[in-house]
């Protein structure tokens, strides 16, 4: 099992979840056992000596492997959520879609000034999410943010719009 081995289980589904977006359909990687192990093993390697004290996951598809790399890389989890499904005392941000805008939240205990954060997420299309998390964790205030996900649709040059002090990785690349 290789990396472009993951790439050709991933499902492309047109129009979804609108007209003209091509959709990658993660859960026909999550469901193979053995493409979980190595996306695992390929996260692990790159992180494992960042010294990274908690991975964020973006709701809800950056939940899978966010949370299995938090107990290797021995890192707690502290997920990003849409608006409204956070129970704390919440940071939240506006962030543009397509079509209108979204906000997303933060609990403002999740992290401290010490920690050093790995935000994850599957896919990285415009970019527009994970600058807008990257804001969110910010204004909580760490020592040092890394961003990854396991999909980069590189035609829509989404790292573009990525802070250039915050170091992005990506799995495989369309
Ligand atoms: P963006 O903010 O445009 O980078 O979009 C990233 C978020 O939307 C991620 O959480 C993805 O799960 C989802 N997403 C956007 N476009 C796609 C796509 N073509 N296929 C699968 N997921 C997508």
């Amino acid at each position: 099992m290789t990396l472009d081995d993951i790439k050709k289980e991933v499902r492309d589904i047109p129009d979804f979840p609108s007209k003209g977006i091509l959709f990658k359909d993660l859960t026909t990687v999550f469901k193979n056992a053995q493409c979980i192990q190595l996306l695992a093993s390929e996260l692990h390697a790159i992180y494992k000596d960042k010294g990274i004290t908690k991975i964020i996951g973006i709701e809800s598809r950056g939940f899978v492997m966010g949370s299995m790399l938090s107990l290797t890389l021995n890192a707690g989890f502290v997920p990003i959520r849409k608006k409204g499904k956070l129970p704390a005392d919440c940071y939240e941000i506006e962030y543009q879609l397509e079509y209108g805008s979204a906000i997303i939240e933060l609990h403002k205990d999740a992290l401290n000034k010490n920690d050093v954060v790995l935000i994850h997420d599957d896919l990285l299309a415009t970019g527009g999410t994970l600058a807008a998390a990257i804001r969110l964790v910010k204004m909580a205030g760490v020592k040092k943010i890394y961003t990854n996900t396991l999909v980069e649709l590189e035609f829509l040059k989404g790292k573009e719009v990525i802070d250039n002090d915050v170091e992005f990785r990506t799995l495989i690349k369309y």
